[in-house]
């Protein structure tokens, strides 16, 4: 390849950062806290914020004659800094903090901040403070700020009159406490399927039946838990265990949750009904990119459309699978997909997921993560020895500019006992403009190096990781506003994972990959014929996936686009796997929605991770696909889409960076590509 590799590439950008060292103030961002301190020193760091909080939004109240920025969206935004900084503080100690006794109080801080959120955003004077400001003559960032904020005022009901508001909170605190019995319901709900012949189990990998004992029963059992389904729904060659561990796992909180269900879709009714809204999807929708519930449908029955073709052929491919044991076979069942696909990725891609790790320890890849992200970004990135964190594993880098750090990240990444156990980023600090630098951090449990081991990581950890720190970059980039409130990710919900899922695409470029993934032991920089196999093997089914996350999507709507008394859970649930994937559901997946968590979150916005799968796509087409990191579209991106945080519609950013208003055709392309690339192989 003739281009500069992405190493290059960075060493050039980070002498040009030294040469231009400016001379531009910046702010002496203080750290979080000085040194490790006790619970009772966090308390006071929070209870501080809190108090901070109410002065600025006293200062509102005391306020007289006519209201300006100065008067009253200052000490408001003001008000949104220390409430965000307690919050996010609070949470990160709830999450990461390496003492228990700790992350209990933390947690408990948790709820005293969210309450006193709760409080302001039903703050009928401060509401009425800021509808009456006069913002004709103000930025457009700063007007915008106040249309959305009087929106999502009257989202919560601020405006309506007594009555209606105490029906309201009577409403909202019920709905918290049968979102939570629904959740619950399903963490609870972890079934067991019995095996009596070790036979059933044949063509799971050995590692998984050693670790599956006989019980005192002489029975061996298999849970729902997501270690042990997908090892048997992928690799079981007996069906019957496939369909057992199945038809337990769509049924997890059945039937108790069909009962929640029901009282959260008739609270959510009565809360849209009462804020003057037909439905709850409606309702949802409204401070969103999508703005309302007709258009929820309208972009569900367009990716169908363009999902079916693909989807299609896929169906074809497996269904010839399965005519390898059962000649006679017409159809698929949902449960068969993942043995199919499993199937099929060994017998046409010769493509086994473990050949890839011995490039990827972990220590190189967070290097590669970091010299992609800052050449990608324009940024250098420095790791910063005087600003410890809350335990002692815990990096802390700062991002500079010219020379200026812009903002601080922390790099939480192994596993603790007690530790959030997914991945996650979040945010510390809103970053506002001459005032106070963004700050953020993640959370993740990849393996750790010690000096026997490197720390070999799975591809798809690396994927995540390029994930989440999307969402670190974009909340920094974009946190140089003048307001909290617009800063860094407050932009409209549904479309947050767009750029983060854009760069997922960056983890399956060969030559990004060969920038960093080096054998842990020759040192050989990853086979790009190695990439191109995993590339083709992972693209083998996307279109079927896709088809059953529209049908989800689709379940996620039709529950909350009516009024309940005309929605029957199970035939719904039945008849939207039935119309938007191929494969034919049992009847015991007409009981997923008990166990389908996002409708107590997401609700009716299950939608958000096609909708921003589409706009990825459509982004990452912008860039120069011989050299991902080449060109000036990086920096154009940047400009128009992260730099902007939340202060401008999405909507608007999408069109600033793409010159139209975003269109499947991008996703429609990266369905297909297996196809494409099978046939350039013939
Ligand atoms: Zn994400």
């Amino acid at each position: 390849m003739s281009m500069l590799s992405s190493r290059s590439h960075v060493i050039v950008l980070l002498m040009l950062a030294r040469t231009v060292a400016a001379q531009q103030p910046s702010i002496d961002q203080p750290p979080l806290w000085s040194a490790r301190p006790d619970v009772d020193a966090f308390e006071k760091i929070e209870n501080d914020h809190l108090a901070a909080a109410q002065r600025a939004i006293d200062q509102i109240d005391a306020t007289k004659g006519s209201r300006t920025i100065d008067n009253t969206l200052a000490p408001y935004d003001e008000a949104i800094r220390q409430l965000n900084a307690a919050n996010y503080f609070a949470d990160l100690m709830q999450e990461l903090h390496p003492d228990e006794s700790f992350r209990n109080r933390a947690t408990a801080m948790t709820t005293k901040v969210s309450n006193a959120s709760t409080a302001l955003s039903l703050n009928r004077d401060v509401y009425h403070a800021l509808a009456s400001l006069d913002v004709s003559k103000s930025d457009a960032a700063t007007r915008y700020y106040v249309r959305r904020q009087l929106l999502e005022f009257r989202l919560a009901g601020v405006n309506k009159d007594d009555a209606t508001r105490a029906k309201l909170k009577k409403l909202q605190d019920q709905l918290t406490t049968e979102l939570s019995t629904f959740e619950r319901n399903i963490s609870d709900d972890t079934r067991t399927v019995q095996v009596t012949d070790v036979r059933e189990l044949d063509g799971l990998p050995q590692d998984f039946v050693d670790s599956h004992k006989r019980g005192s029963d002489g029975k061996i059992s298999i849970t729902t838990n997501y270690p042990d389904l997908f090892p048997v729904l992928q690799y079981a060659k007996n069906d019957d265990i496939r369909r057992r561990l199945w038809s337990a796992w769509v049924s997890r909180a059945y039937p108790k949750n069909r009962t929640v269900l029901r009282h959260i879709m008739q609270m959510r009714r009565d809360i849209a009904g009462l804020l003057g809204y037909s439905s709850w999807a409606d309702y949802n929708a409204a401070d969103k990119m999508i703005g309302s519930g007709s258009n929820i449908a309208k972009f569900i029955s367009q990716l169908d459309a363009a999902t079916r073709p693909p989807a299609k052929r896929e169906f074809a491919t497996l269904l010839a699978e399965k005519r390898k044991t059962n000649p006679a076979a017409t159809q698929i069942t949902t449960y068969e997909n993942w043995r199919l696909n499993e199937l099929v990725r060994r017998s046409q891609y010769d493509f086994d997921s473990e050949s890839i790790r011995p490039y990827l320890p972990y220590a190189a890849v967070k290097q590669g993560i970091l010299d992609t992200a800052a050449s990608l970004f324009h940024v250098s990135f420095r790791q910063e020895m005087n600003a410890p964190g809350w335990d002692p594993s815990v990096e802390t880098w700062d991002v500079i500019e010219s020379g200026q750090m812009t903002g601080r990240f922390y790099l939480d990444m192994h596993p603790r006992p007690g530790k959030y156990s997914h991945d996650a980023m979040a945010q510390v600090l809103d970053g506002i403009r001459g005032k106070q630098l963004p700050e953020a951090a993640l959370m993740c449990n990849f393996p750790e190096p010690t000096a026997t081991d490197p720390g070999l990581m799975s591809y798809d950890d690396v994927v995540t990781f390029f994930h989440e720190f999307g969402h670190l970059m974009h909340h920094i980039l974009g946190g140089q506003q003048q307001w909290a409130g617009i800063s860094g990710l407050t932009m409209e919900a549904d479309f947050v994972e767009a750029p983060s899922q854009m760069l997922e695409e960056w983890m399956h470029s060969p030559q990004v990959l060969a920038s960093f993934a080096h054998q842990y032991q020759t040192g050989e920089p990853i086979p790009a014929e190695l990439v191109a196999r995993m590339n083709r093997a992972s693209a083998f089914g996307r279109a079927s996936s896709i088809a059953l996350q529209n049908a989800l999507s689709a379940i996620s709507y039709d529950i909350y686009k009516s009024k309940p008394a005309d929605v029957a859970l199970d035939a719904t649930t039945l008849r939207d796997l039935s119309h938007y994937t191929l494969s034919v559901p049992s009847a015991a997946d007409g009981h997923l929605y008990a166990s389908f968590g996002h409708l107590g979150g997401y609700s009716s916005a299950y939608y958000t991770y096609m909708w921003d799968k589409v706009i990825a796509e459509d982004f990452f087409q912008q860039f120069d696909q011989t050299n991902l990191l080449a060109g000036d579209t990086p920096m154009r991106y940047r400009r128009l889409v992260l730099e902007p945080g939340g202060s401008m519609s999405a909507n608007d950013l999408v069109k600033d960076f793409l010159g139209r208003p975003q269109n499947t055709k991008a996703f429609q392309q990266w369905m297909g590509e297996e196809f494409a690339d099978t046939r350039q192989n013939e």
